[in-house]
């Protein structure tokens, strides 16, 4: 047997490995698992070479993956200051009011992260931050990326004075003509974003390394990213070159309603693009928007009578992305939150050819008609779910999501137990920046169907998954969602050489306390991205 480079010794492995469940030491060579077993059995196996590492107990388990997130980059940059936590009006004018004062004195303010609830009383109006940005150019984006709101400063820069058409189900949201400052879907926020200074590629770069330092520090280990373009192959490859490559990625190509068909033609030759931690293979579908802001696309309107209108201005488009994507051997992932887009992507994916292999799945389905439900077991269709977006809704059915929806929606909202129940492969992800990253925190929100730590809050509902399935849901089931199963989300000999350490074990972690258990290591292809003081 090779020599490891990485011997990890002393730790209560948890392996997911049915074959030998449990151990306390694991051999890593050349970035693969080589053995794991006791102490005892492994540790003649180190040479003089071999970094040995004592885990004083802690606890191992295979490393963590994210199976939704937009951590690098692309078309829509992430800047400015994070507004997850303004929960009201007051708190977004602070936050903008500080962001400003950081800047440059005339640079344009971002931000990101707004709660729509933080707007219950005014509405969306741009001109209610106008003050806390002095007047400046800014553009704040909502915490699901499908909403922003933008001062006046800012839409006379971009020339924005009256509604415009989209080829896509966006808009420039007016009253009397005259724009609010209030934008839906990215057509219309890229109009105004347009008109801000761009990122540079090596901010891009820079934003792209932090990220994923912070991801590794959360015990991350892999991501499935949900936005890219050869843009960002060309990232992964810079990344990867020096080093930096923190994560394992699995990166798809973003296909708009806009996107014509020789880009199509032109993505399908870049399909088996790959370096040693990343690989492409995979296309992103937005087929609705959010509930939110009505434009998540239902069977019946919502409580505003919106909803009924689809991303796609023409959705037998789509079907022929879908297609040509699916015969071209690529896997397809369909953002779809309403009940109507999910059963669309549903279509369309029994209608597509099968490719060998191939999985496609579905992102977010955020409530789903009972017929439907059972399509993705009898499809072998993924559900991807992200159970941290719940935590902004309120279990008396008051905020905005539930309000829009009505009750007999909300009581299929997210039906991530329902799901598994059915058959249907599930995979669990944050869709970071919409929620936080942590996976820790992100196994809580399946385990508890509400905020970690509010311990007085009851749950929206009983769809909750216990502690094993919710650690499932970010080591097996993203590893199976892209086909990785035979050497990722174990531990086991031949898997790939990632481990995450935590403190103590999560699935025997009161969910509550999960996201305060320490990281104490995460070891990606056999290499340290991330070991704890304690450690
Ligand atoms: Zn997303």
């Amino acid at each position: 047997m090779t020599t490891p480079d990485l011997l990890l010794t002393g730790g209560r492995v948890r392996t997911l490995d049915p074959e030998r469940p449990s151990a306390s030491a694991i051999a890593i060579a050349d970035g693969t698992i080589v053995a794991v077993g006791r102490d005892a059995e492994l540790r003649d196996l180190a040479g003089p070479a071999t970094e040995v590492i004592d885990l004083g107990g802690a606890a191992a388990l295979p490393g963590l993956i994210d199976s939704h997130t937009h951590a690098l980059p692309s078309r829509i940059p992430l800047r400015g200051v994070d507004l997850m936590d303004a929960r009201t009006l007051d708190d977004v004018r602070a936050a903008v009011a500080a962001e400003r004062a950081r800047c440059e004195p005339d640079a344009w303010i971002f931000g990101w992260g707004l709660d729509y609830n933080a707007f219950a009383e005014t509405g969306l109006h741009g001109s209610l931050v106008e003050d806390a940005a002095g007047g400046r150019p800014a553009l704040l984006r909502f915490v699901d990326f499908h909403t922003a709101l933008v001062t006046p400063r800012a839409l006379e820069l971009a020339g924005v004075d009256g509604p415009r058409h989209f080829d896509q189900h966006a808009e420039i949201v007016c009253t009397d003509g005259v724009p609010t400052g209030e934008l839906r879907e990215s057509a219309a926020m890229m109009l105004v974003e347009a008109a801000a200074p761009k990122p540079t590629d090596q901010e891009r770069y820079d934003m792209g390394v932090e990220t994923l330092r912070r991801f590794a520090a959360a015990g991350l280990t892999a991501t499935h990213l949900m936005d890219g373009n050869l843009e960002t192959l060309d990232l992964l490859r810079a990344l990867e070159g020096s080093g930096e490559l923190a994560l394992r990625v699995v990166a798809p190509f973003w296909i708009e309603p806009d996107t014509p068909r020789e880009l199509w033609v032109r993505y399908a030759r870049h399909r088996d693009e790959h370096g040693r931690r990343w690989r492409a293979g995979v296309v992103k579908f937005f087929i609705d928007g959010v509930i939110d802001s009505g434009t998540a696309w239902l069977y019946t309107p919502d409580s505003r009578g919106e909803g009924t209108e689809p991303f796609w201005p023409d959705p037998g488009r789509y079907r022929d992305a879908v297609a040509f994507f699916a015969d071209h051997g690529f896997q397809c992932v369909t953002h779809a939150c309403g009940d109507r887009a999910v059963r669309e992507a549903l279509d369309a994916y029994r209608n597509a050819p099968g490719f060998a292999g191939v999985r496609h799945r579905i992102e977010h389905v955020e409530t789903l008609q009972p017929h439907d439900l059972p399509r993705f077991a009898g499809q072998h269709v993924i559900a991807s779910m992200q159970a941290q977006h719940m935590m902004w809704l309120d279990p008396d059915r008051g905020d905005n999501w539930s309000q829009r929806l009505g009750t007999e929606r909300c009581d299929r909202a997210f039906p991530i137990r329902s799901l598994l129940e059915s058959g249907a492969a599930l995979t669990l992800g944050s869709d970071w920046p919409v929620a936080r990253f942590d996976p820790r925190e992100g196994m809580a929100a399946a385990r508890l169907r509400r905020p970690p730590g509010e311990r007085d809050r009851r749950p929206y509902d009983d769809q909750a998954l216990d502690a094993l399935e919710a650690l499932h849901g970010y080591t097996t089931w993203p590893a199976r969602t892209v086909g990785h199963d035979d050497r990722q989300g174990r531990i086991a000999p031949g898997h790939w050489g990632d481990v995450t350490v935590f403190a103590d074990d999560p699935v025997d972690c009161d969910a509550d306390e999960l996201p305060q258990n320490p990281v104490l290591l995460t070891v990606v292809d056999g290499e340290v991205t991330h070991r704890a003081d304690e450690l």
